[in-house]
């Protein structure tokens, strides 16, 4: 495949055992990312948008087909290289931002740097530099409770990109925000995704910040189709 594809869905296949029955989230989903290239993924709820990003977050495993990272199959992957590949390739984003509450901004984006090796003066720049990207410099000694909604998921998207992931994958990352909040943190986000290059697929119910994205995507009956 080609090497420069950052993220690719071969045929992958989600059920969940419901009491007797079976829920087929995901019947053959196809689907690939270049780096570079943002998506946005538009569905109703229920219909598998989490449940797609936790598969390309290496978070779960399909029940069949493939997760390609950077063009690496990752189903015969263990725990430990999956974990590996997630922590250097791969950056998410929850609706609500997951900070650890009793750390810092700055020190919540250091964190994921620490567990990677850096030291901690390198880990504190890149925090920094990332914080100012972000516009919110000022708010690095914060905790998440002092910081407005908008201003945490600045952080957390901050944190998502803070070793330099090869895809970001975010879950309606402005969907508890007010519209002029969501479009403000989006920008952030758009800046960061032009200025590193990498590929992003991010789940939104809102159409204006869904049609800013280079690709629109959704999910019908299992399967990945383009908008
Ligand atoms: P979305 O993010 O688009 O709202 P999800 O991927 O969260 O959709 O869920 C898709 C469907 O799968 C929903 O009907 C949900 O109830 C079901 N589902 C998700 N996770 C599980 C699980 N672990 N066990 C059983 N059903 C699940
Ligand atoms: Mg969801």
């Amino acid at each position: 495949m080609n090497a420069r594809v950052a993220l690719q869905l071969s045929g992958v296949e989600r059920h969940y055992t419901q009491g007797e029955g079976v829920l087929s989230i995901l019947k053959g989903a196809d689907f690939s990312l270049h780096g570079g290239q943002t998506v946005a993924l538009v569905a109703p709820s229920g219909t598998g948008k989490s449940t797609l990003l936790h598969l390309a977050g290496l978070l779960e495993r399909p029940d069949a087909g493939e997760v390609f990272i950077n063009g690496q199959s990752c189903g015969a992957l263990g725990d430990e290289q999956r974990t590996a590949i997630r922590r250097n390739d791969i950056g998410f984003v929850y609706q609500f931002h997951h900070l650890l509450p009793e750390f810092t901004a700055i020190e919540n984006i250091m964190m994921p740097q620490l567990i990677a090796g850096l030291n901690k003066a390198e880990a504190r720049e890149r925090a920094a530099a990332l914080l100012d990207y972000m516009r919110i410099g000022h708010r690095a000694e914060h905790r998440p409770s002092e910081l407005s909604g908008g201003e945490q998921q600045r952080v957390a998207i901050a944190r998502a990109v803070a070793n330099a992931p090869l895809v970001l994958l975010a879950d309606e990352p402005t969907g508890n925000l007010d519209p002029e909040t969501a479009g403000y943190v989006f920008d952030a986000l758009e800046a960061l995704v032009r200025q590193s290059g990498l590929a992003a697929m991010i789940a939104t119910h809102n159409y204006d910040l869904a049609a800013r994205m280079d690709r629109r995507v959704t999910i019908e009956d299992g399967k990945v189709v383009e908008l």
